[in-house]
């Protein structure tokens, strides 16, 4: 508490992210990155880009980038909006199209990023519960609303919603954008971007992060017809003219050109993950369907925060939820190698019977 401090800062609950331990040797399983390195074009396209060159500014339009992601999704560059991670991209997506006089909406389980937005930008919202089996219910959201966002697949769950789904949302709200966060969508969910040029209250985000091994290169992007994407640049351009670096381009083209690579890595982690829930089955463990590089389990027999605890203590770090408490019984795995998951296994296995 300052004196120096704004009203607003004095309101603010911000975000905790997942933690990144200093010391080696950790099996790292707590904020889904890509077991797996970035492609090798992508390191040789960011040293190439290591020269003098870096006194200048970058693209303040990204181009090279909007277009070798609006050639990968079959879109134009005019429907292509980029910023540094999306995290960044979705702050600019709620002060432009979800704050009006009429709630935003949400689920109560979801990404945790959502309410702290709105706390930042002083947006109304309703957080609409889960059902029993941790799905949206779309009729939940058949209310007046100043827009809708959650992730597919939805965090920390892992559980996707089929596309059916959320076409009818698209109609059923045509004054008000629908946004889906597509953090995960690689690992086996269906995307919504095919529905981008049909309604106009579409917006996709995706990232980097996850499925291109690019957590540290901090590059996201939205997808949406012009009109949409128009908004998101007048806000950046209020904000910072450059989010994305000459590095950050030049690695974040030679992701999305790579797909031979990007194809390989994600069928490695969903077969990861696959055996994963059924071996994790078999020794009792609930695991919810997961489209996502995460699986979210519980077990009967133990609470997760104490089940957290004891992998820390085999040197395995997993991410637990104090809040809501309809989930406090489950732990959050990011899917690992098949090496990681091995030991992840067999630390399981000698705790057996819990
Ligand atoms: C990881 C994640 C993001 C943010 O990713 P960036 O690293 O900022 O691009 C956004 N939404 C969800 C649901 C995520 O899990």
């Amino acid at each position: 508490m300052s004196q120096f401090w704004s009203d607003i800062v004095h309101e603010l609950t911000p975000y905790v992210p997942g933690e990144q331990p200093k010391v080696k040797n950790l099996i790292k399983l707590n904020t889904n990155e890509n077991p797996y390195g970035p492609s090798p074009q992508v390191l040789a396209a960011i040293t190439a880009q290591a020269t003098d060159e870096l006194r200048l500014y970058p693209d303040p339009n990204s181009e090279r980038l909007r277009h070798a992601i609006a050639e990968f999704h079959g879109l134009t560059a005019n429907q292509v909006f980029v910023g540094n991670g999306s995290d960044e991209v979705l702050a600019h997506v709620f002060l432009a199209l979800l704050k009006h006089s009429r709630p935003l909406l949400f689920p109560d389980i979801t990404y945790s990023f959502y309410p702290v937005y709105c706390g930042l930008y002083g947006i109304e919202y309703d957080a609409l519960p889960l059902d029993r089996h941790f799905e949206i219910n779309i009729h939940d959201y058949d209310r007046p609303n100043g827009g809708i966002i959650f992730p597919n697949p939805n965090a920390p769950t892992g559980i996707p919603i089929e596309l059916t789904r959320i076409e009818a949302l698209l109609q059923k709200n045509r004054h008000s954008v629908v946004v889906i966060d597509e953090a995960y969508v690689d690992f086996g969910t269906e995307s919504a971007v095919r529905l981008i040029n049909d309604y106009p209250n579409l917006l996709v985000t995706q990232t980097f992060s996850k499925a291109r091994s690019l957590a540290g290169l901090r590059v996201g992007y939205a997808l949406g017809q012009q009109d949409l994407i128009e908004a998101l640049v007048r806000v950046k351009d209020s904000f910072n003219s450059y989010p994305i670096d000459k590095l950050a381009e030049a690695g974040a083209v030679a992701a999305m050109q790579d797909v031979d690579y990007f194809e390989k890595i994600r069928e490695k982690v969903i077969a990861t993950r696959e055996s994963l829930v059924r071996q994790m089955e078999a020794m009792g463990f609930v695991v919810l369907p997961s489209g996502g590089n995460f699986i979210f389990a519980k077990h009967a027999k133990i609470d997760g925060g104490t089940l957290a605890e004891r992998l820390r203590e085999q040197y395995i770090i997993v991410r637990h939820f104090k809040k809501p408490e309809r989930i406090t019984p489950f732990v959050r795995i990011t899917i690992g190698t098949e090496a990681q998951t091995a030991q992840l296994l067999s630390a399981l296995a000698t705790m057996m019977p819990f």
